[in-house]
């Protein structure tokens, strides 16, 4: 790595993400926008070099691309990582790590309950390749180890804080399995709550379309580990075709710059909104890692920095009360991706999830009044004075 902070190690994370990725800058304080597809290539033999090697970032851009090397410097070194590659998605990022790494005859373990395009896609695209999965309960002490099965088994994938209900997997459990690779989608946490290498875990994966972005204007993904199994990927990565766009990148860098005090706000936020929801008779079970009611509050706490701004909560009127509820809200706002300014709901029983029968629904985690939230930025009061008029229109 060439940034100028790789060997300051007493730098705190929130500075490094400031100032991370802009090694290729010149002068410019801001990064550069390198919108080209292709590289004039000085000599034969260096045009050689960089179709054959790994990480060509001036070459053509599906291999590789100034302004995304930076935002991949910038996430390797805030994970701890060796290198990083990025995606033009979240699911760039995740296919790539499971089609790259996988082929027929492999066993993969994974949680039940995580994000739905990483549940289909192992569902549905993995045994058409003969990829066999067992998802586990990844909240039981345990599970992924013993579901792993010697000499079958080459991927372990887990997520956390994870899709619906906020569950924590534990991650010195995951990164103490010997023998698959493992790999933790880390999309909720971002490099600034939690690091996954640094538990022993093979690879991170994120979302930066979310967080780390963090303006709802970039569609990004990032995977993040040792140099050996990245690299191993890249191969598979420029044959995918699903490079992320420098514009994207670029987009990335500029988030990373705020990702400290966005994450402070909102998780401060969220526990505002989550404590007052506590309260509410119209509310069953209130999720949120910050929570003391948090089922792995505990385990939280001694792994995630912060809690966070994503929260999950059921309303007890079931279909009709959650869709009364996120149609009367007037500052957060209907509509699916997370970790932005705005304040997002998502409804899944009435919207998502709509095709799932009862059984099915609760499988994943969701129940017909089951709210997810992803605190914003704005000012707490307004939040919770908004939420609180939306209970009172659907009545207790
Ligand atoms: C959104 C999300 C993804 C998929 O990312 P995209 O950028 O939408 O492809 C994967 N994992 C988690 C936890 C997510 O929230």
């Amino acid at each position: 790595m060439t940034d100028a902070d790789a060997g300051t190690p007493a730098l705190h994370p929130e500075t490094r993400a400031i100032r991370a990725g802009r090694a290729d800058n010149d002068t410019a304080l801001a990064p550069i926008l390198w919108a080209t597809t292709t590289f004039v290539t000085p000599t034969v033999e260096e045009g050689r070099r960089m179709a054959t090697g790994v990480g060509a970032a001036r070459f053509y851009s599906r291999y590789g691309n100034p302004t995304v090397a930076g935002f991949e410097d910038a996430i390797a070194q805030l994970e701890g990582a060796e290198t990083a590659r990025a995606f033009a998605s979240g699911m760039g990022a995740i296919s790539a790590v499971v089609l790259g790494l996988c082929s027929t005859g492999d066993h993969i373990v994974a949680q039940r309950q995580i994000y739905a395009g990483t549940q289909m896609l192992l569902q549905t695209v993995c045994p058409r390749f003969g990829i066999d999965v067992t998802f586990v309960d990844a909240t039981e002490p345990g599970a992924f180890a013993a579901a792993v099965i010697p000499g079958k088994t080459t991927l372990v994938i887990a997520e956390t804080p994870a899709n619906p209900r906020l569950d924590i997997v534990d991650l010195d459990e995951i990164g103490a399995i010997a023998g698959p690779m493992t790999v933790v989608d880390s999309t909720f946490a971002t490099p600034l709550i939690q690091r996954p290498l640094d538990h022993g875990v093979d690879l991170v994966v994120h979302s930066a379309t979310k967080a780390i972005a963090g303006h709802n204007d970039a569609t990004l993904g990032v995977v993040a580990g040792e140099a050996e199994l990245v690299n191993w990927l890249y191969s598979f990565a420029v044959l995918q075709g699903a490079n992320a766009s420098p514009f994207d990148a670029m987009n990335g860098l500029r988030g990373l710059r705020t990702l400290g005090v966005r994450l402070e706000r909102q998780s401060a936020n969220a526990g505002a909104v989550a404590r007052f929801l506590e309260g509410r008779p119209e509310v069953g079970e209130v999720r949120w890692p910050g929570l003391e009611s948090h089922p792995q509050h505990e385990l939280a706490s001694r792994q995630m920095a912060l809690p966070g701004g994503l929260l999950t909560f059921d309303l007890v009127g079931g279909l009709e009360a959650g869709r009364t509820f996120v149609e009367a809200l007037e500052i957060a706002q209907l509509a699916t991706s997370l970790g932005g300014p705005e304040t997002l709901v998502t409804h899944p029983a009435s919207t998502t999830h709509v095709n799932l029968t009862p059984g099915e629904l609760e499988a994943s985690g969701i129940g017909p009044g089951t709210i997810r939230v992803s605190i914003g930025l704005e000012h707490p009061d307004d939040l919770v004075a908004d939420v609180a008029q939306a209970l009172a229109r659907i009545g207790a």
